[in-house]
């Protein structure tokens, strides 16, 4: 679409509509938050929308990986333009699923303009934002103006374990098409200012440490896995105070032992290392191998014959990428943001923007309006105070 600003006559109307809607969009948006779509069980979730988008109009897919996808072709079709060839579409993202369990209470608490669920904001307002663009795309008014297709695709497995799931299959599928999109925007949350355009990547592992186990005081020199678990936690939190700024470190569960007078057979750590910089995610990942290998030589020094093993798995990689700031798109994005009488702040997150980054195509993430907080815990609240600016911006 044309900026907000050299398109103000005609969007006008439209957005006066949207504005006077704002209830609407709401009640969408806690109907949605409702509905728990724990990453990688986002079915119920996604059969809403799929009815909703049905319901305006448009043709909706849901492809194998559970994403639910829409297609808006231009009112007439650009000259040469033949179905995937040059111009690539524009393709909007947001992801279906949550990081709270299947039983997660989803219960909904009304304070003056703000809303507490867990998932309101993350990502119900993003949902309920594309509820409204598959309205706004049905408009021929719309449809005359697009320069090119536009997409939206609703992903699975955009929270932690889901690892951009749902996001890869549908890149990767338009590399199998040869219909590499032109541009996507991830839209996530709420917000009205900020431009994600760094792509923040991560290297997420579980350590795991065995042992023989044995009594806690016939047994008590043999080497420990809950001790050699402490001592890495320990040494991996260090790790992240060195690592500062290039790369950042968490330790984020952990769980350990089987009795309360047993050496432990069994122990794991979960760790989340994250950095804009794939060489630093890359020296992280090395420095925690050392720091667990010189951990078991310690601990298992005193026994060395029933020695800890440990080992690493992988559960999750996200790649890095990202464009400028002087780069057309986050020029647009920018231009937006101040049309909506806001100013622009760059900022760096993990989104389903980064599958496109990371290939080179260029995207940014953006909220949907409104502003929240806390997200990821069952605090999780959104205000609506104003967020006709942020859906504007859209
Ligand atoms: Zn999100």
């Amino acid at each position: 679409m044309t900026t907000a600003d050299s398109g103000k006559n005609w969007l006008t109307p439209m957005l006066e509509t949207w504005r006077n809607r704002r209830a609407w969009i709401l009640e969408q948006q806690i109907a949605i938050a409702r509905i728990a779509a724990p990453t990688g069980n986002e079915s119920d979730r996604a059969a809403l929308l799929q009815q909703d988008w049905r319901a305006c109009g448009q043709l909706v897919t849901r492809e194998r990986a559970g994403n639910v996808i829409t297609r808006v072709e231009p009112a007439v079709a650009p000259m040469g333009a033949v179905e995937c060839a040059a111009p690539g579409p524009l393709v909007c993202l947001a992801h279906l699923d949550t990081v709270f369990d299947a039983d997660q209470p989803l219960t909904v608490r009304q304070e003056g303009s703000r809303t507490f669920c867990p998932g309101i904001g993350d990502n119900g307002r993003g949902l309920a934002a594309m509820s409204v663009l598959a309205r706004v795309l049905q408009d021929p008014d719309v449809r005359t103006r697009l320069q090119r297709p536009i997409e939206l695709v609703l992903t699975v497995g955009e929270e932690g374990e889901g690892n951009l799931r749902g996001a890869s299959r549908w890149f990767d599928d338009a590399v199998g098409r040869s219909c590499l999109p032109a541009a996507a925007v991830a839209i996530d949350g709420p917000g009205d200012c900020t431009i994600v355009h760094h792509a923040v990547g991560a290297r997420r592992r579980r350590i795991t440490f065995t042992g023989v186990g044995g009594h806690s005081w016939a047994d008590a020199t043999t080497p420990n896995p809950v001790h050699a678990a402490g001592a890495c936690i320990a040494a991996i939190a260090r790790l992240a105070d060195a690592s500062r700024p290039g790369g950042v470190v968490a330790m984020t569960r952990m769980h350990g032992g089987e009795h309360l007078t047993g050496v432990p057979m069994q122990a794991w750590i979960d760790v989340d290392m994250r950095s804009l910089d794939p060489v630093r995610l890359h020296t992280m990942s090395i420095e925690l191998e050392r720091i667990v290998q010189r951990v078991i030589h310690d601990e298992s020094a005193r026994e060395p014959a029933r020695a800890v093993h440990y080992a690493i798995t992988t559960l999750g990689d996200r790649p890095t990428g990202m464009i400028d700031n002087r780069h057309p798109l986050v020029l647009a994005a920018a231009s937006a943001t101040r049309a909506v009488g806001r100013i622009p702040q760059s900022a760096s997150a993990s989104s389903d923007a980064n599958v496109p980054l990371a290939r080179g195509i260029p995207a940014i993430a953006i909220g949907a309006g409104g502003t929240g907080s806390a997200a990821h815990t069952a605090n999780e609240w959104y205000d609506d105070a104003d967020s006709e600016i942020g859906l504007e911006r859209v």
